[in-house]
């Protein structure tokens, strides 16, 4: 009944009724001592879930399993509603990648292991924005290849997960070895501002792993914001009783709903999925609450910069007042009367823990601080410690937390005790720095600080609205996909002719934006598509195929068409460009590269396609891809067209046979000559090959087709 009133659903994903209805019975049996949370909750996305049936399936028995912490992680992950799992294998990280095959090949879900970590982050954000809950996993070297694309998600308030299992580095260091090494890098690694706006957990035991992946997939779904696990590579690999909970609280984003697709001023806005009922572009570049792109406006990027950062201050505030269902927070040990404090974070709570056990059998008052959340931190969560003679910060690193914590404590009060050879903190250790950080200094040497200046939250001006959002929208909404944006490009370039071209060739075809997903990448080709009223992911440069790769697995019953340059897809992103080749079947798409023979954005400079002869003085010649072998010939591909803006006719029989090829389940991939009037001229000894290009047209299709 009492389900029934609130309206919630009690499931474990994919159950049948049978099982729905036995979950009933559970919640019905459980419910009274959570119905004060649950009301609480009743409004906001949350559910119940029964892992039993999990449990059941996941052949657990009921108590004291013993796992991993990568295989916590990834039953963590199964059970939180991620059904999708793209992750390149490096140690200590690999059986997270097998297990979520596993568990997806089993349950029901996609897991893939692209070429490298930058197609898995990439694959992973196409997912989290057609509305599936995603993750990655790797560890330190990968991690680095993910940073790109994190500031991506970052921008694009796309919620995902990522596991780093870390180890000793940098570089391959020590691949076996354990540590929390990527500390710094995972908090502010990133490039630009608001780099830092994601959340980091750090669990300390298996069942943490557990739990703080849910946590995290709860974070993130809610937040909109990409959640990052340090996990320990020791815990990674550490195999310990386990116990999977009962129950879970899952959050479940919400889509569709009315309203801009982004927040303004810190609140997190309802998610527009693409492919959903409403046209909506992800572009990497500054964009308003509408989705607007707004490269050159700067009351725009303070809007956007400061909603980001406000976001981050309610997370924190969330954060930190979690129930014990999410328990993401920073515990305590022995701390209500302690003169010293010891932090940890990760596997080494464990040594933190019991040193300050026998810190106390000593007659020394430690206590422990034991941190769950690494980022967002601030000062508050400190607050009761203000009084304390001494912290000691204890990590395997060089102390990147203690840098961190360096700015909420004054510098003759901390102490780091930092251990970086690749080996655990062991309690005795510990245990001796402390003696000697705690009795060797008296204590009246500690002023009192006055901790004001640590204590301000980021100073956010308060910004005026950049748009009117819902006017905004109402104009986005259209069944036809047409051209809402200005072609802003230079006066003769060949992409406006192909822009025109393709329009026409959609509407014949009766493509539609309810149907039709645009995806590209960075540079002047890649911009076609952000001139139309569709759905489009703008990803970062080289990553489109990454990001189609995913959506054509989420989104069978839209056409997916790739609109970007050849320094785009051949140069940066040339590698992913032949591994999704390879398994054209699994991705039908159409692919269409705007080859102008260089990179116009930039200024003229020499692609993998550019001839030559046309190479300048300020160039060694490099011999150019012949794109039709390398695909067709060599690749297999069973839809290639070599075309031009200066044949019209042949251009749109080509775009309509490639998307038709698409719409059939084909990938086709079709390469546009089209000049770059304004640098490839001047720059490069020959002209734009008209005539090369008109001999060398053709549309080959497999199965005898060729014409
Ligand atoms: S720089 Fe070249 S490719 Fe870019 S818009 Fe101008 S003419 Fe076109």
């Amino acid at each position: 009944m009492f389900c029934q009133r609130v309206g919630w659903r009690l499931y474990f994903a994919g159950g049948n009724v049978e099982s729905r209805q036995r979950n009933k019975v559970v919640f019905d049996k459980c419910v009274t001592p959570w119905k004060g949370y649950a009301m609480q909750r009743q409004q906001e996305g949350w559910h119940l879930v029964d892992t039993e049936s999990a449990r059941q399936a996941f052949g657990m028995s009921t108590v004291n399993m013993f796992i991993s912490g990568n295989a916590a992680c990834a039953y963590g992950a199964f059970v939180a509603g991620a059904r999708f799992f793209a992750g390149y294998p490096i140690t200590p990280s690999s059986e997270i990648f097998s297990m979520m095959k596993k568990l997806m090949s089993r349950f029901g879900g996609v897991a893939y292991a692209p070429e490298d970590e930058i197609a898995s982050i990439g694959m992973v954000i196409g997912a989290s924005l057609c509305g599936a809950k995603a993750m990655t996993a790797t560890s330190g070297p990968g991690f680095s290849l993910m940073q790109e694309e994190l500031g991506f998600a970052i921008l694009n308030e796309v919620p995902l997960v990522i596991i780093d299992a870390m180890r000793v580095g940098p570089s391959t260091g020590q691949p076996t070895k354990p540590a929390s090494a990527d500390i710094a890098a995972i908090i502010h690694g990133r490039h630009g501002d608001c780099g830092d706006a994601v959340v980091v957990l750090s669990p300390s035991s298996v069942t943490e792993c557990f739990s703080m992946t849910i946590s995290a997939f709860n974070l993130a779904e809610q937040f909109r914001v990409p959640v990052i696990i340090a996990l320990d590579g020791y815990l990674s690999q550490l195999e310990e009783p386990f116990t999977i909970p009962r129950h879970i609280w899952v959050y479940e984003r919400i889509k569709d709903a009315a309203g801009p697709p982004f927040g303004v001023d810190g609140a997190v806005s309802n998610f527009l999925p693409i492919g959903g009922a409403r046209p909506i572009a992800y572009t990497g570049a500054t964009h308003d609450a509408s989705g607007a792109r707004k490269s050159f406006d700067s009351l725009a990027c303070r809007s956007l910069i400061s909603h980001l950062l406000k976001k981050q201050m309610s997370i924190l505030h969330d954060v930190q007042n979690m129930s014990v269902y999410m328990p993401v927070r920073h515990e305590t040990h022995r701390v209500h009367d302690a003169e010293y404090i010891v932090v940890g974070y990760g596997a080494c709570s464990r040594a933190v823990k019991d040193a300050v056990t026998k810190l106390r059998s000593d007659g020394i008052t430690a206590g422990a601080v034991l941190l769950k959340t690494l980022w967002p931190i601030r000062d508050a969560m400190f607050a009761p410690y203000r009084h304390v003679s001494r912290v000691v910060i204890a990590e395997n690193n060089t102390g990147q937390m203690f840098s961190l914590l360096s700015r909420f404590f004054p510098s003759e009060r901390l102490v780091s005790f930092s251990k970086y050879d690749g080996e655990p903190i062991r309690t005795s250790e510990l245990y001796e720095f402390c003696v000697r950080a705690f009795c060797a200094y008296p204590r009246h040497i500690v002023q009192a600080v006055d901790y004001a200046a640590h204590n301000e939250a980021r100073n956010v001006p308060e910004q005026e609205k950049v748009c009117a959002p819902a006017e905004a929208c109402e104009s986005a909404v259209s069944d036809d996909i047409t051209e809402h944006t200005a072609y802003p490009f230079c006066a003769g370039c060949g992409h406006k002719t192909f822009s025109d071209t393709l329009l026409g060739a959609l509407k014949n075809y009766g493509l539609s934006a309810e149907n039709t997903i645009f995806i590209s990448g960075i540079g002047c080709g890649s911009i076609v598509p952000a001139t139309f009223n569709a759905h489009l992911i703008k990803t970062s440069h080289g990553r489109a195929l990454n990001a189609a790769r995913a959506v054509s697995l989420i989104r069978p019953d839209h056409t997916i068409i790739v609109i970007s340059g050849d320094g785009d897809l051949a140069n940066i992103g040339g590698n992913h460009l032949l591994h999704t080749i390879r398994e054209k079947k699994r991705f039908p798409m159409a692919c269409f590269c705007l080859d102008n023979a260089n990179y116009g954005m930039t200024g003229g400079q020499p692609s993998s396609t550019t001839p030559d002869s046309a190479y300048d003085d300020t160039d060694s010649a490099q011999t150019p891809f012949d794109l039709k072998r390398l695909l067709y010939d060599g690749c297999g591909i069973d839809f290639f067209a070599r075309t031009s803006v200066y044949d019209r006719a042949h251009l749109k029989e080509a775009i309509t046979r490639a998307v038709s090829a698409a719409r059939k389940g084909i990938s086709a991939f079709v390469q546009v000559g089209s000049p770059c009037t304004t640098y490839f001229m001047k720059h490069h000894k020959e002209s734009f090959s008209r005539a090369e290009l008109h001999t060398a047209q053709g549309i080959w299709e497999r199965d005898n087709n060729e014409s």
